[in-house]
């Protein structure tokens, strides 16, 4: 594998394929990563893999300084998944200078949800993977749907600048007892981590009540929303919203909707201590 950090040399490195498939990350790879890095084989090749701790998406208070960087283990792990390239830039290299152009995604899809509560990260996020893309130029570009919201932003994004990828949707790979990987879930302390599949509990519980309801309406399901978020905060998490949405463009559900059987997804993000987690079921 090259691991290479220069835009230029990366170009270089790219001249002529035109097959490409890619998965850009954070990096402190788990077997989630690794999972899209296999349809990223299946899907192009030469297979590029990124990993940018990307500081334009995190807030003020958030974790960028202490995000887990684990380069070395990461390397053997893309080795191992036959990834031919390891696109690494710095800051330097990928913001040489203060990034001011950015890509702003429609309130009604970058503003809600995640958007709400954490402002400015999937600008930030956009704006990153835009700039990827530029330097990497792929065929294929996989994203997981642990980050719902994200792939479909990115995904409209793509549609909207009619960029040359194709983006593709990794399903979430989850721990044994559920709960979804993430980088983040080191934070977690013994008791939160015993704690933390009841979050993906409480979007089960959900999906087979709304499965199982008669007659579904806007204030069955607000009432199912609101059910869960209790039962989260009992058991001692601060969550910041379970919502059940309509996939196609994550718009609260009309009567209409309900009534048309029009596929949904429940989507939450709740913090247990200081560590903030992010699930979501399709129903
Ligand atoms: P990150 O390093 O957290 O920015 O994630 C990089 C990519 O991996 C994104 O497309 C994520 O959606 C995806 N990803 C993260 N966790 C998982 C998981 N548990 N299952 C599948 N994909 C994941």
């Amino acid at each position: 594998m090259k691991i290479i950090s220069d835009i230029q040399e990366l170009r270089d490195h790219l001249r002529g394929q035109n097959r490409a498939s890619f998965v850009p990350t954070m990096g402190n790879l788990h077997e989630g990563h690794l999972s899209l890095m296999r349809i990223a084989r299946q899907h192009g090749d030469p297979v590029v893999a990124s990993i940018f701790v990307n500081r334009l998406q995190f807030g003020p208070n958030e974790d960028f300084d202490s995000y887990p960087r684990t380069m070395q283990a990461d390397i053997k792990k893309l080795e191992k998944e036959g990834v031919y390239i390891l696109f690494a830039p710095t800051e330097n290299d990928l913001y040489p200078q203060p990034q001011e152009y950015r890509v702003d995604p429609p309130e009604q899809l970058g503003d809600i949800l995640e958007g709400k509560f954490r402002p400015g990260f999937f600008n930030g996020v956009c704006t990153v993977v835009l700039k990827l893309f530029s330097c990497v130029q792929p065929k294929v570009a996989v994203f997981g749907k642990k980050d719902y919201q994200q792939f479909m932003i990115l995904r409209q994004m793509v549609r909207q600048f009619a960029l040359p990828v194709e983006i593709l949707p990794g399903e979430t790979i989850r721990a044994e007892d559920g709960l979804a990987l993430s980088s983040r879930n080191g934070y977690l302390s013994i008791e939160e981590r015993t704690e933390a599949p009841n979050l993906l509990k409480a979007l089960q519980d959900i999906r087979n009540k709304v499965i199982e309801l008669q007659e579904r309406n806007i204030n069955t399901l607000t009432s199912l929303e609101q059910a869960a978020m209790k039962f989260l905060s009992e058991r001692g998490w601060n969550p910041d919203y379970i919502a059940i949405r309509l996939q196609r463009n994550l718009a609260p559900p009309t009567n209409a909707n309900l009534e048309a059987n029009e596929p949904l997804v429940v989507l939450t993000a709740a913090k247990i201590g200081k560590t903030r987690l992010i699930d979501n079921l399709e129903i």
